[in-house]
């Protein structure tokens, strides 16, 4: 059962829908135009300019649980507006609420010191640096993270950073002033006690961002992915977050929070995806109908909508657990909807391109963009096989000891029995 949406849920709901009206569906044409004359190494003017509009309107940091710094609302408040965000992917900066600072700014405001939070976290909240979370490296598989070979070493009172990061979201962004950086400080240790993260100041001797990576070939929409290389980085040891050996740790509390914010996200955009759809539909005339009268469209309008709700449901009861018995007992739910929430908006999607033809492989109608940005999420922050197979193994612990195959040991014998004449029939 989904508790009833709280008054200032409402409130905050109603504010951030006129704002959309007002500010960022008529912005929307000037985003992607100035982020292609641009590129993924330059601020985009139209994002700076309604990030103040947004404060000014109180509609800042709705995602930070802790009330004196955000909004103070639970998973479970946030999702509706998470999802309003969503709808497109100018919104979450414009409201401070975007992958990876969200995640950043919770490491900093759960594992940081307080000299941490004044120089990092404050101009975070404020919006007024971005940050980057390297993790991901070229040479090894990174989706297990015990693989992840960049060197963390101490040396008096400094340590020395050496690796090569890619698919560093943020990497190429002008405003990235702070890295969090996962490796290894004791590759003897045993195997979740080996890596650490460490915050890197990007203005560090010996940090390179070599090269801006595209995504399906586009660059800095939707993300402004970086390969990064670190040769003798020095940091303080007081950069070190939690202590040495705890990366898996900070890593666990990192990632259910994201993950849950770019489900609601896709889910918004899935939505709006749904709406272009049936607009279209209904406008639209082949071979004498209207693409709304041929059943394939609605097919898939039904379909679409079936599994929106679906997704929604399985998000939401995600986003409940997480705040009634925490993110550790919420994991399944949280890799359930890893999975299920990038399939769903993945075919929306991938139907709304259909329908609209030839246009709807370009930037037109926002559909390319949007595609991009779900099919990315079946492999950023996990693999869809990673999260499956977390459930599976949650699954294997929760049937442990039922032993129960159906029955076929008690009754297999009678059958074949009656398959031999012996058995009395009733
Ligand atoms: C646009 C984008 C932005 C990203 N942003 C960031 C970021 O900001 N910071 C960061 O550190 N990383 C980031 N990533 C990286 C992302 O998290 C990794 O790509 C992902 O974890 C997979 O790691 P990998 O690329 O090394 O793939 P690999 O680990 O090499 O895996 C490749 C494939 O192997 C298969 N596989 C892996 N494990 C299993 C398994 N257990 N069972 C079955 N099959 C399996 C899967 O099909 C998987 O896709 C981003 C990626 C993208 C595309």
């Amino acid at each position: 059962m989904i508790p009833e949406k709280s008054p200032k849920v409402v409130e905050l709901e109603g504010r951030l829908l006129s704002f959309m009206e007002e500010h960022i569906y008529p912005n929307e044409a000037r985003f992607y135009r100035e982020s292609e004359d641009l590129g993924p190494w330059a601020v985009t003017p139209v994002v700076e300019e309604l990030k103040v509009k947004a404060k000014a309107a109180g509609l800042w940091n709705l995602f930070l649980p802790a009330s004196e710094r955000g909004a103070g609302l639970s998973n479970l408040e946030y999702a509706p507006l998470c999802e309003i965000m969503g709808r497109t992917h100018m919104a979450p900066e414009v409201f401070n609420c975007s992958a990876p600072d969200t995640g950043n700014m919770e490491v900093l405001e759960r594992y940081g010191s307080d000299a941490d939070k004044e120089r990092w976290l404050k101009p975070l909240l404020n919006g007024e640096i971005r940050s980057a979370f390297a993790m991901t490296e070229p040479a090894v598989a990174s989706s297990d993270a015990r693989n992840i070979e960049s060197s963390i070493r101490r040396e008096g009172d400094e340590y020395v950073i050496n690796g090569r990061k890619w698919y560093t979201t943020g990497g190429t962004d002008p405003r990235c002033k702070i890295i969090i950086f996962m490796g290894k400080t004791d590759p003897e240790a045993e195997t979740y006690k080996q890596q650490s993260m460490i915050l890197v100041p990007m203005d560090t001797p010996g940090i390179t961002v070599e090269r801006a990576l595209p995504v399906f070939g586009f660059y800095g929409v939707p993300d402004r992915a970086a390969e990064i290389l670190f040769e003798n980085v020095r940091v303080p040891a007081s950069n070190m977050l939690l202590g040495e050996g705890r990366g898996f740790e900070i890593a666990q509390g990192r990632l259910g929070p994201g993950r849950i914010h770019h489900c609601m996200r896709l889910i918004g955009l899935a939505e709006r995806t749904l709406e272009k759809m049936c607009a279209r539909a209904e406008d639209r005339m082949a071979f004498g109908k209207l693409l709304s009268e041929q059943s394939v469209s609605r097919e898939r309008i039904a379909q679409s909508r079936i599994l929106i709700e679906q997704s929604r449901l399985l998000t939401l009861r995600a986003a409940h657990l997480m705040d009634t018995v925490g993110n550790k007992q919420a994991r399944a739910e949280i890799a359930m909807i890893k999975v299920a929430v990038p399939d769903m908006a993945c075919k929306v999607i991938d139907w709304a391109i259909q329908m609209f033809g030839g246009g709807g492989t370009g930037n037109d109608f926002g559909l390319a963009a949007a595609y991009a940005t779900a099919r990315l999420l079946r492999l950023a922050d996990g693999p869809d096989e990673v999260h499956r197979d977390q459930i599976a193994r949650l699954e294997f612990k929760r049937q442990a000891g039922r032993n129960d195959t159906g029955g076929v040991r008690n009754w297999a014998p009678a059958v074949s029995a009656m398959a031999l004449g012996t058995a009395p029939r009733a």
